[in-house]
C-alpha cells in the first residue's frame, strides 16, 4: 500500500484521499477515487505512475472527464489528472507540440487563429488532447488522428515517441488505448485567406448546430454510443441517435438520468443522477435498439470503476 505522505514525498502537486469523481466528470456523477493525484509537471506525473506500478496499484489517467461514466462505488487505485502536469503547448511553423492535458477546444481555436487548419472543427469538443488522441475524437469531417504526427507515451519507466505510422486510428478508437499518453505533435496546414474565411464559416455553423442539437448546459458525456460501422463504410444508414429516437426513447428517465429530448444519443444528469441509473438507461436503450433494428450498440463513453460491462 502507499500512504499520502509517501506520495507527497515522491511528487509535487496535490494528493487527495477519497476525492469524489463528481467534481472531475462532465456528467457530474461518480464515487470516490482511492487516490486522486494532480501532479505539478510531467516528471511528477511519471514519478507517480512509477510508484503506483512498483506497488502493483492500478491507475487511470483522466483529462477533463468528458467521456466518462464513473461507478457510484468509485475507483480503486489512483486517478491521475493530466490538466496541470501536461498542460503546455508550443507552435513551430505548422507543427504544434502539446501536452496531453491541454484543452482541445483551446488548441483548436488558437491554431485556427494562427491560420493553421486541421483541427478547427474540433472547437466544440470539451476534452483534453490526450483524451482526444486516445479516442480519436472527431467532428464535422475532421478527426484528430488525421493530423497526429507523433505521440509521446510513458512506457516501462521512460517516455518514448511513437510515430503516426505506427499508430492505428479508427472511428472513435486508436491503438493507444493501453498507453499513458504524455503529449503529441500535430502537423497542421497553413490556410490561405479565402480558404480560411470558408473554414471560419463552417466552424461557426458547426458551433451553432451544437448549440441547437446538444444539451450543452446540462451535465452530459457527449454521445453515449458509437455510430454503427459497416465493413468498408464509416457508418451504417442510421446513426445511433436516430435509432434511439425511432424507438421512442427521447425523454425517458431512470431516477435523475434522462435521455436528452434534443439528442437521443446523449444522457443528461438532471440533478442527482447515479451512475447505476445511467447504466440502467444504457441497458434499456441497447435492448430496445437490438429488438427493433437487430443492431448491438457499443458504448463510446468509457466506464471507470466497473469490473465489466453488465449488459
Ligand atoms: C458536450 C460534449 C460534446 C462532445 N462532443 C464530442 C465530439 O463532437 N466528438 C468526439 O469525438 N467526442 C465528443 N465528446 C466526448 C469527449 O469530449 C471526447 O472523447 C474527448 O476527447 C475526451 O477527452 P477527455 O480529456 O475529457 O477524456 P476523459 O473523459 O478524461 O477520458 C476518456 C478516456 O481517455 C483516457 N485518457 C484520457 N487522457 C489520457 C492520457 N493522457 N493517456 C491515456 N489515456 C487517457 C481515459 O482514461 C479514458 O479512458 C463530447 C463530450 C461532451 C461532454
Amino acid at each position: 500500500m502507499i500512504s499520502t505522505e509517501e506520495l507527497l514525498d515522491t511528487i509535487r502537486g496535490d494528493v487527495l484521499l477519497g476525492e469524489s469523481m463528481k467534481e472531475h466528470t462532465s456528467l457530474r456523477i461518480g464515487g470516490c477515487a482511492d487516490f486522486f493525484v494532480d501532479p505539478l509537471d510531467p516528471d511528477d506525473l511519471c514519478r507517480a505512475i512509477s510508484l503506483f506500478e512498483s506497488r502493483n496499484l492500478p491507475f487511470t489517467l483522466v483529462g477533463r472527464g468528458t467521456n466518462l461514466l464513473v461507478h457510484d462505488d468509485g475507483v480503486r487505485g489512483a486517478v491521475i489528472l493530466t490538466k496541470r502536469a501536461l498542460g503546455r503547448h508550443s507552435f513551430k511553423k505548422n507543427t504544434v507540440t502539446a501536452g496531453a492535458g491541454v484543452s482541445l477546444a483551446m488548441l483548436a481555436e488558437k491554431t485556427f487563429s494562427a491560420s493553421l487548419g486541421g483541427i478547427e472543427m474540433l472547437q466544440g469538443i470539451p476534452g483534453t488532447l490526450g483524451g482526444a488522441v486516445v479516442m480519436n475524437a472527431g467532428a464535422y469531417g475532421q478527426e484528430i488522428g488525421d493530423v497526429v504526427s507523433w505521440v509521446e507515451v510513458y512506457d516501462q519507466g521512460k517516455s518514448r515517441v511513437i510515430p503516426a505510422s505506427d499508430i492505428e486510428f479508427g472511428y472513435r478508437q486508436s491503438s493507444l488505448e493501453d498507453y499513458t499518453v504524455l503529449g503529441s505533435g500535430l502537423k497542421l496546414k497553413k490556410l490561405a485567406g479565402g480558404e480560411r474565411d470558408e473554414r471560419a464559416g463552417m466552424c461557426r455553423d458547426a458551433l451553432e448546430k451544437r448549440a441547437v442539437c446538444q444539451p450543452l448546459f446540462l451535465p452530459n458525456a457527449g454521445s453515449i454510443f458509437r455510430n454503427p460501422v459497416m465493413p468498408g463504410k464509416s457508418h451504417s444508414g442510421l446513426t445511433a441517435g436516430q435509432m434511439i429516437d425511432a424507438c421512442g426513447l427521447k425523454g425517458i428517465r431512470r431516477g435523475g438520468a434522462m435521455i436528452s429530448d434534443v439528442h437521443a444519443n446523449i444522457i443528461i444528469n438532471t440533478g442527482d443522477a447515479k451512475a447505476a441509473e445511467v447504466f440502467e438507461l444504457i441497458c434499456h436503450v441497447k435492448d430496445r435498439v437490438w429488438k427493433m433494428f437487430g443492431v448491438a450498440l457499443e458504448l463510446e463513453i468509457k466506464l471507470l470503476g466497473y469490473e465489466k460491462t453488465l449488459c
